[in-house]
């Protein structure tokens, strides 16, 4: 049987691992955290159509974990790569869960009964989870993962209230990491992207400022599986945030960050305002941008209807500052590109969207796989074969390559699969 190994199980490594099964190709999908889903799990609705997130996502995770074809292996990571296009052999280092993944119900009796709580990366921090978590209600696979570094019995021999109470007795401390060989006829790279650390930008205040937050911080707040079940709050006071400033292009188009277009804020941002307004009538969104790029289809009647339908004003400007009153209302300082005069605006909270980079690990990944990157960091690929990395058999898409919405990565992912179905031989 013909097998394709893909890496990573955001929506680019999900779409091309279901196209492959269908085609009767073999996939072993290989993510690093605990559950597929990758970053589109933390959207609330996704442009251009507002639809549900997880409504699109989760059916395709889930038939990721029913289809025949797919081996899933999660919490793990590809640690060597030898031999060449048609006969890959990867090793595949399994992360230990302490949890029996054949046991464990993802009953939630002993999320229940851990007393350590650690900030929660899947909602940015904004709440805390246990050492003992299921990352999101609709996680694939269903079942818990204990966090080693905080757990209580991992670090000091103390506690087991986990296993005390599983009925399943699916709690196993004595779970080590396990390697496995995979052998693959092409390799799919489907890693997707980071973002860029606005603390480097002193002027925004990002970390010294309650109310400044990041573009994927508010998704969380609005999502109403969110932290605050979709209410935007300021976090502050817990006061409603009724005057919203999005300030794009933190860290894109900016020779001394990204020099790149990071493709997805301008309506990533229109979308979040559209969101506040839905939630919140009295809401007035500001949307601060250099200049204004909406390329895709249905795109510019998507920022149309943001403006005329739901009153988002957009202000063409250069943000240089922002600073807080004492009531911690961010006081946004900009140049007026319309009047080229120096102006300011208080709200109630200030976003940032920040670029999207390169994962820290895409090049040490790339040195593994032998294929090169860009003079960006994200994974390099052929302008002309547009999913070809520069080694035979080994093919790239989604975020990985650079910034891209849902629907291209999803593209890109169908083309991977095609290519990779082409050359395994
Ligand atoms: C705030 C915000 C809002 C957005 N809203 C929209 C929207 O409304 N509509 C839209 O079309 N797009 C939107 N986007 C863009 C969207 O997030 C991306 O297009 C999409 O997530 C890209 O998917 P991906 O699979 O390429 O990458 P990711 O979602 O990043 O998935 C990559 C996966 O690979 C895993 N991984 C990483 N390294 C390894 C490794 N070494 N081994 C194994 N696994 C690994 C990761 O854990 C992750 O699960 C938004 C982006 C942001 C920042």
């Amino acid at each position: 049987m013909k097998k394709v190994l893909v890496i990573g199980g955001g929506i680019a490594g999900i779409q091309a691992a279901l196209d492959l099964a269908e085609m009767g190709i073999q996939v072993h999908l290989v993510e690093r955290l605990p559950t597929i889903g990758g970053r589109m799990a933390q959207l609330d609705k996704t442009y251009p159509t507002n639809d549900c997130s997880t409504c699109i996502l989760a059916p395709k995770m889930a038939e990721c974990a029913r289809h025949p074809n797919i081996a899933l292996h999660t919490y793990s990571e590809v640690t060597a790569l030898e031999g060449d296009a048609g006969e890959f052999r990867a090793r595949v280092l399994h992360y230990p869960r302490y949890v029996d993944e054949t046991k464990c119900t993802g009953c939630g009796e002993c999320v229940a009964k851990c007393p350590i709580r650690v900030p929660d990366d899947f909602n940015m921090g904004l709440q805390q989870r246990k050492a003992i978590y299921m990352t999101f209600p609709q996680a694939v696979p269903q079942v818990m993962t204990i966090d080693a570094e905080h757990c209580r019995y991992l670090q000091q021999g103390k506690c087991g209230a986990c296993a005390r109470v599983c009925e399943a007795h699916a709690i196993d401390f004595e779970q080590t990491a396990q390697e496995q060989q995979i052998d693959a006829g092409a390799i799919i790279v489907a890693t997707g992207y980071d973002f860029f650390d606005p603390g480097e930008l002193s002027q925004f205040g990002y970390h010294q400022y309650p109310n400044v937050m990041t573009a994927l911080e508010i998704e969380r707040l609005i999502s109403a599986s969110g932290p605050t079940e979709g209410h935007l709050i300021r976090p502050s006071d817990g006061r409603p945030a009724r005057r919203i400033g999005f300030i794009q292009c933190v860290g894109s188009r900016d020779v001394r960050h990204q020099r790149f277009c990071s493709a997805v804020c301008c309506m990533h941002s229109s979308k979040q305002a559209v969101l506040a307004k839905e939630h919140d009538p009295q809401v007035e969104s500001f949307v601060f941008y250099t200049d204004f790029r909406a390329s895709g289809k249905g795109f510019r009647e998507y920022v149309a209807r943001a403006r005329e339908e739901y009153g988002v004003t957009y202000v063409r400007s250069r943000v240089a500052q922002i600073t807080e009153d004492d009531i911690h209302n961010p006081i946004i300082h900009y140049e007026d590109a319309e009047t080229s005069r120096p102006a300011q605006m208080a709200v109630d909270l200030a976003v940032l969207a920040t670029s999207l980079i390169p994962r820290p690990a895409t090049t040490s990944l790339a040195y593994l796989l032998g294929i090169e990157i860009d003079a960006y960091g994200f994974i390099k690929t052929d302008p002309f074969a547009p999913v070809d990395t520069t080694r035979p058999g080994i093919f790239a898409a989604g975020c990985c390559r650079g910034p891209f919405d849902i629907p291209e990565s999803v593209i890109q992912a169908s083309a991977a699969a095609a290519r990779a179905a082409a050359i395994n031989i």
